[in-house]
């Protein structure tokens, strides 16, 4: 048998959490965050902008472009 020990059933491995600081949609950063990158263990959010590269930046701008009032 190679079955991992995995005990949590409900728990989804394509959970968002920021590669930097490690916070969730459940668990965000203090004073709040969003993300930049959804890329489940490799995400990034804006508390941790710092650590985007370029190509996030231009993404996540395009992104908040569209997202006008
Ligand atoms: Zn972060
Ligand atoms: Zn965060």
């Amino acid at each position: 048998m190679t079955a991992t020990n995995c005990l949590d059933t409900s728990a989804s491995d394509a959970e968002d959490v920021c590669r930097v600081c490690g916070c969730t949609d459940l668990n965000g950063c203090p004073g709040g965050c969003s993300w930049i990158v959804r890329a489940g263990a490799e995400s990034l959010c804006t508390a941790c902008i710092d650590h985007a590269t370029e190509e996030e930046l231009d993404a996540f701008d395009a992104e908040q472009e569209e997202d006008d009032d």
